[in-house]
């Protein structure tokens, strides 16, 4: 069974880098016993719960070359950016409005406060509020070690429930996403036991409007397969055709079909699946209202 002892029963040495570099080599020097703590609201968690007890925490929060949040052909968050900031920021620019929503719904000010983006995406956990609204923005990781660095779409980042493609040594030093284009909407919506806890499912939608047309969707989901997931099949129904009730009917068959949620403690497999076509519906219907289009539903 899982303990939480509310304080942290052992010691471990807390490093302070000032720069991408130094961080680095502090990672280098201890090797496995080595951890990167962000805002430390998934890790300090973990290391209570006793799941994880590294020997050295090197926390990267206070260097100033991570925490920029600024437009440099797309949106870039740095990994030590605030949630509180990345959401003030995108409450101010409407082409990010997803990610505003995800952010407003996960925990509540005091763990926006010290939580970051990067963190969310780095802890792998099928449930990361941020996940879908960065798929949808088409979103990809800038990745730094002492080798050099790489940069990976977020959907190639994600290997598993709490598993990254990240190396030992490496650091995800940047989220990049790119804007939405004229005519566009987006939106993220879940559904979860109360509000700001953990979702049961979650959903984000980008969608293009050509006139009655959609020309361009990406569909992204939460807490219904082992890493969030693009519904492609479910985009491949929307592209290129007249935005209607059949439509959207038919988008939501194939989002249930392409999802594989799991019984847990906070929902059923069943209710994934049913509710998954219900939420997918709902968010479509906001992004394309944002988008400037009408749906007329048969009543
Ligand atoms: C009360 C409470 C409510 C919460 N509610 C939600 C919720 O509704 N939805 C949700 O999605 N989450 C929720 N969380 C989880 C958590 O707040 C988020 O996942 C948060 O974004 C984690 O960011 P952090 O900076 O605190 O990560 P940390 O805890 O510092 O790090 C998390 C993991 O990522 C690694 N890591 C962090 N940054 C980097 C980096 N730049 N490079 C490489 N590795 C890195 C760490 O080593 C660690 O393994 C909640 C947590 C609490 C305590």
């Amino acid at each position: 069974m899982t303990v939480n002892t509310k304080i942290i029963a052992y010691e471990f040495d807390y490093l302070e880098p000032g720069s991408i570099e130094e961080a680095l080599g502090m990672l280098r020097e201890h090797g496995a016993e080595a951890r990167i703590l962000a805002g430390g609201t998934d890790l300090l968690l973990q290391i209570k719960q006793e799941k994880l007890l590294p020997g050295y925490l090197v926390d990267i929060s206070k260097i100033k070359e991570l925490s920029h949040i600024k437009e440099d052909g797309g949106l870039r968050i740095g990994a030590a950016a605030r949630l509180a900031d990345v959401r003030e920021y995108c409450s101010r620019h409407p082409e990010y409005i997803a990610l505003y929503e995800a952010i407003s719904v996960l925990g509540k000010p005091q763990v926006w406060n010290m939580g970051t983006v990067g963190g969310n995406l780095c802890n792998a956990s099928p449930a990361a509020d941020t996940a879908p609204p960065i798929l949808i923005y088409g979103g990809r990781v800038r990745l730094v070690s002492e080798k050099g660095e790489r940069e990976i779409s977020v959907e190639k980042f994600f290997k598993g429930v709490n598993e990254t493609v990240l190396k030992r040594g490496e650091i995800l030093a940047e989220i990049v996403l790119e804007p939405l284009r004229d005519n566009s909407g987006s939106a993220f919506k879940k559904t979860a036991r109360v509000g700001a806890d953990i979702s049961k499912l979650s959903c984000a939608v980008s969608a293009e409007r050509d006139g009655q047309k959609c020309s361009l969707c990406r569909i992204a989901l939460g807490s219904v397969a082992p890493v969030p997931m693009r519904a492609r099949g479910a985009e491949d129904v929307i592209k290129g055709s007249e935005v209607n009730e059949d439509m959207l009917r038919r988008a939501g068959q194939k989002v249930a079909e392409e999802v594989r949620p799991i019984d847990d403690m906070r929902s059923t497999a069943e209710y994934r699946r049913e509710v998954s076509a219900v939420l997918f519906r709902d968010v479509f219907s906001t992004a394309w209202e944002r988008s400037g289009g009408e749906i007329s539903w048969e009543r």
